[in-house]
């Protein structure tokens, strides 16, 4: 997903960070801290995605063992000077210091009605927006600072404009009516990741992240609401969860619900992800560490055989379900998951 070789692109990095302010609130281990945002809107050119992204919150407490979205975190959090009274390792820090960009509805809200060139092929339609290419935007967060909703609000005040949400939580279902306002007068689509429907298994890869089933239902309301739903099957972890009959499950389960499409890929470990997910293999799979070590020692890729053997698995699987297989490996989730983490950060 990303690397390091690649130079930074020619954007004012600092200027787009937000700053920190004062610990919003606690909840448990977690605590919110206020960040302030000089524009949330990141444009195709600064971030090399194909399409422009806004992230309401920085770092995610759904905690994914192979997320590739720390490092955005950690980037922030260091230039930010931001203490770490608990010595937190920044991968953990991720997970349990969130960033809320509280002001992320009126910057979006302010952004559109500028009527400024920069923004008009994403109030057009002609370009799309995706919320969540660096954070999950129905964490927990999102149900008590609600930021996701006032984006989405903002960008329902202009009809054409065509927005994408990816996430793994079942809150997105509460704002199913901004969703349908959007959709009526432009286009919506909710990508819901999944990768297992095994509850245990699920627990362990992604600890607190809502249930298989209940994200399961989010997709039932959504469809049951006209919304486009698709179904991420990303990462698909080799020997973890690439078992052939319990992908055909996931898919049929999905399509059953309402979902239309799918889109799935393997694991990429790029060094972000890689330093936290290859010793969580180690202490969880022991028996898998040397393949992993292996498999991934040259290469963020899975191997192209591998690859090769999941593109045709799942594009069986996907037609006997009735479901569209979304080409992965072109388009906007290819960007979103190939950028440096240096581009990724200026994403966030
Ligand atoms: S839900 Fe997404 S952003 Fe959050 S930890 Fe998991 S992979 Fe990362």
């Amino acid at each position: 997903m990303m690397t390091l070789s690649l130079p930074l692109p020619d954007v004012p990095a600092r200027r787009a960070l937000p700053v920190l302010g004062d610990a919003l609130d606690r909840q448990k281990d977690i605590v919110y801290l206020d960040a302030t945002a000089h524009s949330v809107l990141n444009p195709p050119s600064a971030t090399g995605i194909g399409c422009w992204t806004v992230n309401p919150y920085v770092g995610c407490a759904f905690g994914c063992a192979y997320c590739y979205a720390r490092y955005a975190h950690r980037y922030v959090m260091e230039r930010a000077g931001a203490p770490n009274d608990d010595a937190l390792p920044p991968w953990l820090a991720f997970e349990r210091r969130v960033l809320v960009k509280r002001d992320a509805p009126t910057l979006v809200r302010q952004a559109l009605a500028s009527r400024s060139t920069r923004y008009r092929a994403l109030v057009s339609g002609e370009e799309s927006v995706l919320v969540g290419s660096a954070t999950d935007p129905y964490q927990p967060a999102e149900r008590r600072f609600r930021v996701t909703r006032g984006v989405l609000e903002a960008f329902a005040e202009h009809p054409g404009v065509r927005v994408n949400v990816i996430t793994k939580s079942p809150l997105v279902a509460r704002d199913v009516d901004v969703l349908a306002c959007i959709a009526s007068r432009g286009a919506v689509t909710v990508h819901v990741s999944l990768i297992t429907l095994d509850r245990a298994l699920a627990r362990r890869v992604e600890p607190r992240a809502p249930t298989p089933e209940s994200r399961l239902r989010a997709i039932e309301r959504l469809a049951a609401a006209g919304i486009h739903v698709g179904l991420n099957v990303m990462p698909v972890l080799p020997g973890i969860t690439d078992d052939p009959a319990g992908l055909d499950a996931l898919l049929a389960r999905a399509a059953a619900a309402g979902a239309r499409d799918v889109g799935a890929c393997a694991l990429r470990l790029q060094p972000a992800a890689r330093d936290r997910y290859l010793p969580w293999i180690a202490a969880e799979f022991p028996e898998l560490a040397a393949r992993y070590r292996t498999t991934y020692a040259r290469s963020s890729h899975a191997g192209e055989r591998y690859q090769a053997g999941l593109r045709s698995y799942v594009g069986r699987i996907a037609a006997r379900h009735g479901l569209v297989l979304r080409e992965y490996g072109r388009g906007e989730e290819k960007m979103r998951v190939e950028r440096t983490s240096a581009q990724l950060s200026l994403g966030i």
